[in-house]
């Protein structure tokens, strides 16, 4: 686990009340409700929450990407530059330069048709204007950042010719080409399995050690954002609940769901044969949520408040920001 975040770092993204709301047949999804955050250079942020908690629509909104029927609003800004709902000129620009997206699947986001050192040299050439043989070059120094054997021969296969980890690897290779002041990784190592998920995170923790740039990490699994993460915000249906050095909120959780969270993680301890400690009950329909704080049908602490007042994201230890009615403990 790493250090508290270092707060004198400039901002690479600030999120203001970011919200995102989702047209449907049935009403309007809320899908993300009020979100304030700050990425600082060189901070690894995690998100972390349930399917559906928001936190891979707020990044979406972020990179533009939101489907069709989404709407965001509030304020994104990228190195102090507003640019929530910019034009499509403008993001494709910063887009793959600036900022760089990770997907959980690579080949989402690799040509199937494309050589791997071709499709790199085409994204790098197209936005930096170099030569193809300098291109080579930063492509070459590219994969082998991100410790991919035999670099040169790799650049001449084709994304089927590789493994999952190797894809997975050649898609961060390719977010790091231009050098972006922010990377987004969304469940990057969910669909690996455990060997090749923890090569994957040791290349994270390379990038943090060695490059400046602000690194979101969206993921339900709270064990990646213990490995690598200084900060950490929890999402529960569509708002932080809870935000902090990611020591605090690991060592001292100040929201019922962020410790529910943390008791569902197995220990290496347990019995294999015990059940584990899921949290019970369902999130909250987002077209229509509850008065209150919206984990209380699921909260074994709820209050009569809870059923009436929505509790505000408030400091409740230094720089520890817990959405809870309940008192803060010593
Ligand atoms: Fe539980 Fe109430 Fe805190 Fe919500 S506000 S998490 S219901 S104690």
């Amino acid at each position: 686990m790493h250090s508290t975040p270092r707060t004198d770092d400039p901002p690479v993204l600030e999120c203001r009340d970011l919200a995102v709301r989702f047209a449907g047949d049935s009403g309007e999804v809320c899908a993300v409700n009020g979100v304030n955050l700050t990425v600082r250079a060189g901070e690894c942020f995690g998100v972390v929450g349930e399917s559906g908690s928001g936190k891979s629509q707020a990044f979406m909104a972020v990179m533009g990407l939101l489907a069709e029927n989404g709407r965001a609003s509030g304020s994104v800004k990228l190195n102090g530059r507003e640019i929530l709902n910019a034009p499509r000129k403008t993001l494709n620009a910063i887009r793959g330069v600036e900022m760089s997206f990770i997907f959980q699947d690579p080949m989402s986001s690799l040509t199937p048709f494309l050589r791997i050192g071709d499709q790199m040299c085409e994204t790098l050439i197209e936005h930096s204007k170099i030569s193809r043989d300098e291109a080579r070059n930063r492509v070459l120094e590219v994969l082998e950042m991100v410790r991919i054997p035999a670099a040169k021969r790799r650049f001449g296969q084709f994304p089927h010719e590789l493994s999952g980890g190797m894809r997975q690897r050649v898609m961060i290779a390719q977010a790091l080409l231009c050098k972006p002041a922010l990377l987004i990784a969304d469940e990057p190592t969910t669909a690996l399995d455990v060997t090749v998920q923890a090569e994957i995170l040791d290349i994270f923790a390379g990038l943090k050690k060695h490059t400046n740039t602000a690194i979101v990490m969206v993921t339900h699994d709270l064990g990646v954002i213990a490995s690598i993460c200084d900060s950490v915000a929890v999402m529960y249906a569509g708002r932080i609940v809870e935000r902090g050095a990611a020591e605090g909120v690991f060592y001292d959780p100040q929201h019922p769901y962020t410790r529910g969270l943390l008791r569902s993680i197995p220990s290496i301890t347990d019995d294999p044969n015990a059940d584990a400690q899921v949290i019970g009950g369902q999130p909250p329909n987002l077209l229509n949520l509850p008065k209150g704080c919206h984990f209380r049908p699921r909260c074994e602490n709820a209050m009569a408040i809870c059923a009436q007042e929505l509790p505000p994201l408030l400091e409740r230890k230094p720089q520890h920001f817990g959405a809870c009615h309940l008192e803060v403990t010593p």
